[in-house]
């Protein structure tokens, strides 16, 4: 038992110091890039012989500079990252890598460009028609300048080597999937602060040493027998859940998340990049197979569907609603949500979050009524 909250100390530790994350790496001769959200593809940086390093802004940031650049209804996650960049806490990362997957993130990329001149930006071009063959051709072309200006950046990217930086990511995605069904066993060993912490952590290590830190968690956590758990198991949907205040709102009230659909968690790892002749071709086969993301064009909404199928199988009491403010993807999605829950059965709540929230009081009556509810 101390071994699993060892583990699940340190991972906390990494999730709450990204700053010092970042120097480390560093200062132990790594070179690193950027990622902001929601896809980049970090097996090409990988396989330059860097350290991909999420950005998905930061909790609480007081915006000043970012106000320049962004009007106050862009979303809080790229008004901080951006305030994070103009005050110099990318400075020593070689490159930042900035989609384009929605219109607020179109925008980042040129405000990047002007505002933090000094730390190169890569933009990466997703089509929106993304299973045709145009859109793979396409995402194919946008992936082989990626991988050559990378080459240059870091060392030159052979099919070898991306190959092998896709296994290492695809065996992460496999251990982070398996934990996810471990702390939904396990609410008693991994709360809802430990569980967000640990997807966190996988932001700012190398993928490799963290897969072996969670491999060991699930495997210690899978040895202890599961217990009945008497508080409510939830679902979270949205772009992030990892606000420490809502989390532990969360915990006051018994409630454990048992799944998750949300961006910055398990749809990072839901899908896995198959195993081509070519791999670029994969990375470019892995975006045309994801599903149920609201930044990526799905005409068929299949997302409702998903989450209820997930709350199904974990045995969720509800889902709850995450939703990002000034997102329009995660509101446009929210009425076939609701549909899809409503239709099912399923109890769900929505509540606003912010990366500036500092009152966290309507939510905390919020969760307790719905805990009630439930
Ligand atoms: S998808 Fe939503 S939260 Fe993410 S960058 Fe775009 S507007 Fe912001």
């Amino acid at each position: 038992m101390s071994e699993i909250k060892s583990i699940l100390s340190q991972l906390d530790c990494v999730a709450k110091n990204p700053r010092r994350q970042l120097d480390m790496i560093i200062d132990g001769g790594k070179n690193v890039v950027g990622c902001l959200p929601v896809y980049c593809p970090e097996e090409l940086v990988y396989a330059a012989g860097m350290i991909p390093f999420g950005i998905w802004g930061a909790d609480g940031k007081e915006l000043s500079k970012a106000k320049l650049y962004f009007p106050a209804f862009i979303c809080s996650v790229l008004q901080s990252a951006l305030e994070l960049g103009l005050e110099g806490a990318f400075d020593r990362m070689k490159a930042v890598m900035i989609p384009v997957l929605c219109d607020s993130l179109k925008c980042m990329g040129q405000n990047f460009k002007a505002g933090v001149p000094q730390v190169e930006f890569l933009p990466v071009i997703h089509p929106q028609n993304r299973k045709t063959e145009a859109g793979q051709e396409f995402l194919r072309s946008q992936y082989m300048k990626l991988r050559k200006r990378l080459g240059e950046i870091g060392t030159p990217i052979s099919d070898e080597k991306l190959a092998e930086a896709i296994n290492i990511y695809n065996n992460h995605r496999r251990v982070m999937r398996e934990f996810s069904e471990t702390a939904a066993k396990h609410p008693e060993l991994i709360s809802a602060s430990e569980r967000s912490a640990v997807i966190k952590s996988g932001f700012f290590m190398d993928k490799a040493e963290h897969t072996k830190l969670v491999e060991r968690l699930n495997l210690l956590c899978g040895a202890e027998p599961v217990v009945p758990w008497d508080g409510k198991r939830v679902i979270v949907t949205g772009i992030l859940a990892d606000s420490s205040s809502l989390l532990s709102i969360f915990e006051k009230n018994g409630i454990a998340v048992v799944g998750d659909d949300v961006a910055a968690e398990s749809r990072q790892f839901r899908t896995d990049v198959p195993v081509t002749k070519d791999p670029i071709e994969g990375l470019a086969r892995q975006f045309a197979d994801m599903e149920g993301c609201s930044v990526l064009f799905d005409p068929e909404k299949k997302r409702g569907d998903m989450i209820v199928k997930l709350a199904k199988e974990r045995k969720a009491d509800g889902v709850i609603v995450l939703l990002t403010k000034f997102c329009d993807p995660e509101e446009f999605d929210y009425p076939f949500l609701k549909r899809a829950f409503d239709a099912a059965g399923i109890p769900s709540i929505l509540i606003e979050v912010d990366r500036q929230m500092v009152n966290y009081s309507q939510a905390e009556t919020a969760v307790e009524a719905f805990r009630e509810m439930l």
